[in-house]
């Protein structure tokens, strides 16, 4: 079943990886699916390489990944470029927010943010409490250090109608607060680059890992804003090793490095596709091949658990 704002058009997918190091399983997945999704409907697929923290990624890696898609054979139609080369595009987005009166500076420092005895979110975000949020011209004048901005929240639902996780609410308000859009040091945050570039590029469907569900409405409360229509989102479940832990990119033998040196392509998607039930047997397969057989109502909403044979 699909719902899609667009659905006479092919669909336009996207590979948002961020360049600090080797593929692990976890990524594999959420690229293969995001590429099964667009390819078996006949759409693109742009790739774009997420180097925002420039201290932790690299040119190097960025070409490794790449080589690494095309070992899978998840290929591409186009790359946009790198987000650390696109600061200038971002200040223009930066201009609307503050054209709309929605930008503030914040001088909270991390350890003020951190002691707030606020909930957080599921990816660490605390809810912002407001502090700087009314601060007259004078109390902003005292402050000798560089201001992070943040962008005002509406009180308002947000609805994700997500392929996998069915619909996910958050109202901004309550579940996030105002959010920074722009660091201290000047480097725009995740939120607002990612929403400028999949906008720019005109991304219909945005299937990444189910640790970015909550990034989600901050996203579409931007897309608003900027005026970009709402892209389809899908999150896929995350890959777990059988003792439940969240595989990430420390598990050196499950990243592409090492699984390259020791299986050919098909067998890894194999494995992949049937752990994640798109297939009733490990048997080894291309990505084309799986594509034929492709499914949203097919994929497992749980996390998923590799077992042994799959690929430990
Ligand atoms: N760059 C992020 C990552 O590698 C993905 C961001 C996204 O898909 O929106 O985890």
């Amino acid at each position: 079943m699909f719902v899609t704002n667009n659905t006479t058009a092919a669909p336009v997918g996207r590979f948002a990886p961020t360049p600090s190091g080797r593929m692990h399983l976890g990524n594999v997945f959420a690229a293969l699916i995001a590429w099964l999704s667009v390819r078996s409907r006949g759409g693109s697929l742009v790739l774009r390489m997420e180097d925002l923290d420039t201290q932790r990624t690299s040119d190097e890696y960025a070409q490794t990944l790449r080589e690494d898609l095309t070992w899978l054979g998840l290929d591409w139609d186009w790359e946009t470029p790198p987000q650390s080369r696109r600061s200038e595009v971002y200040d223009r987005y930066f201009s609307i927010l503050e054209e709309k009166g929605l930008l503030y500076p914040c001088y909270c420092t991390r350890s003020q943010l951190h002691s707030v005895n606020a909930p957080h979110l599921s990816d660490g975000t605390y809810v912002y409490a407001g502090t700087c949020r009314d601060l007259t011209s004078t109390q902003r004048a005292a402050f000798s250090r560089a201001p992070s901005w943040r962008v005002r929240v509406p009180d308002r639902e947000w609805v994700v109608d997500d392929l996998l996780q069915g619909t996910y609410r958050e109202n901004l308000v309550t579940d996030c607060g105002d959010f920074v859009v722009r660091r201290a040091d000047g480097v725009y945050v995740y939120q607002l680059a990612v929403t400028v570039d999949d906008g720019e590029a005109g991304v219909t469907e945005v299937v990444r890992g189910m640790d970015l569900l909550s990034s989600a409405p901050r996203q579409m409360y931007l897309q608003s804003l900027f005026g970009f229509p709402h892209p389809q989102y899908g999150h896929v479940p995350m890959l777990l090793a059988p003792d439940g832990r969240r595989l990430s990119k420390r598990d050196k033998d499950l990243d592409l490095g090492q699984l390259r040196l020791r299986m050919r392509p098909e067998a890894l998607l194999g494995a992949l596709a049937h752990a994640a039930k798109l297939t009733d047997t490990a048997q080894p397969i291309s990505a084309r091949e799986l594509a034929s057989l492709f499914s949203w109502d097919r994929l497992s909403r749980e996390a998923i658990y590799l077992q042994g044979e799959d690929l430990l």
